[in-house]
């Protein structure tokens, strides 16, 4: 028997899938389809009169065998939903081993009313918070259905967050007061998939963050844990000629400019494959991301933001990534700087050049030449300063030139 949740989950994923059929024979007063069996008649020839299932059809009537049906029996042909919600079912039990596996290995959370209507009571002590929302909020239908994220994040690793939903509409997430945005990942018989970048970065405090995830009223919360990575620290001391580039309002006003920048989501991601070096091979990298650092003996309060390499003045400095120059112009505190958008809310930066070669809109891709290696700004020596920002935090960009998180090209 159907149940009245399985039947709500069942509902809207025909509504999602858009199957509509339209039966050229009377309906009958409850709005299904009726037919009355002819001489020569066979279930099979009326099953595909009808474009339905032979064994939906005898189901819907009871019907234990086929071959007795008899010339003047009045069948009730099963309608659109009903064979979308056979074909979903049939669907689901089809994927139901390798979904329960993929669950098992990768710490996906199943949604409990999925795992009712699958009748996979084996599974549930995978989901015990979406049991317990299960529990509170049984008369709301669940429009999301499953939820990939990693239960472990190390401080600025970039991870990603996928989701399948009954509704088209993609949730609101939060992660550490942080909003995540979802992009669209296509459509099939399951539902609506989405996903959205987590950034996090050096100095995010280690421990449970749960993410939170929202649709309408319901809320759900995805246990993630902040783990430490291991960073350095640093003690600049900078040149007179320098200090005066630690100005308090200069460091704010520029910062504010670049993080309304760096807020900004122009539209889906431009990469598909991992981030090529900015520079030529075979140049020391000098300070690596997330090291701590404090300037002229001063507390330990920042950290640095991107990886340097230290490369002379006039070495050129290429494109990562596909992506539209955003910003190209001469900063106060931190030099000659391009910043590139490469979509989905993630910049590549590059401070302290020496000449810019590049304009805002231009398009470019990986291997360009955006312009060269420099000494300009809060910069103690020629090198490269290439930052990588996800959602305004900078993550270590070591990590997109070896596994970028993956977001497909809808
Ligand atoms: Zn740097």
């Amino acid at each position: 028997m159907v149940t009245s949740l399985r039947f709500r989950i069942l509902l809207m994923v025909i509504l999602a899938m858009g199957v509509f059929f339209a039966p050229g024979v009377a309906h009958g007063q409850e709005g299904a389809t009726h037919y009355t069996v002819q001489p020569g008649d066979t279930l099979l020839l009326i099953a595909q009169h009808f474009h339905v299932p032979m064994e939906l059809l005898a189901q819907a009537n009871g019907i234990q065998d086929p071959n007795l049906i008899q010339v003047g029996q009045t069948l009730v042909i099963p309608d659109a939903g009903m064979v979308a919600q056979a074909q979903v079912q049939a669907r689901l039990q089809e994927m139901a081993p390798a979904l329960a596996r993929t669950w098992r290995a990768e710490g996906m959370w199943a949604m409990a009313p999925l795992i009712q209507a699958l009748g996979w009571p084996e599974l549930s002590h995978l989901a015990p918070w979406a049991t317990r929302w299960a529990a509170r909020d049984a008369h709301v239908p669940p429009p999301l259905l499953q939820v990939r994220a990693p239960t472990r994040i190390v401080q600025g690793r970039t991870a990603t967050i996928r989701i399948t939903s009954l509704s088209p509409i993609p949730p609101a997430g939060r992660f550490q007061n942080r909003d995540l945005f979802f992009l669209g990942e296509g459509q099939d018989t399951l539902g609506y998939h989405f996903v959205a970048l987590i950034p996090t970065g050096a100095l995010d405090k280690p421990g449970d963050k749960p993410l939170t995830l929202r649709i309408g009223p319901v809320t759900w919360q995805v246990p993630i844990t902040i783990l430490a990575g291991v960073y350095e620290t640093q003690h600049i001391v900078l040149p007179p000629s320098k200090g005066k580039l630690l100005a308090p309002d200069k460091l704010k006003a520029e910062r504010e400019r670049l993080y309304a920048l760096w807020a900004r989501i122009s539209g889906p991601p431009r990469w598909s494959q991992p981030f090529r070096f900015p520079i030529a091979e075979g140049f020391p990298r000098t300070s690596p991301y997330g090291t701590r650092r404090s300037y002229n003996g001063g507390p330990v309060a920042s950290f640095h933001a991107g990886s340097d390499w230290g490369a002379p003045e006039g070495e050129p400095i290429l494109a990562p990534a596909p992506g539209v120059v955003v910003l190209a112009e001469n900063l106060f505190v931190r030099g000659g700087a391009v910043i590139l958008d490469h979509g989905a809310g993630v910049y590549s930066n590059f401070w302290h050049m020496s000449r810019i070669d590049v304009h805002p809109g231009d398009v470019v891709q990986a291997g360009d030449t955006l312009g060269l290696v420099g000494n300009t700004g809060l910069s103690t020596g020629a090198h490269l300063h290439w930052e990588v920002r996800v959602n305004t935090v900078a993550v270590d960009p070591m990590q997109w030139t070896q596994t970028p998180p993956v977001v497909s090209n809808q």
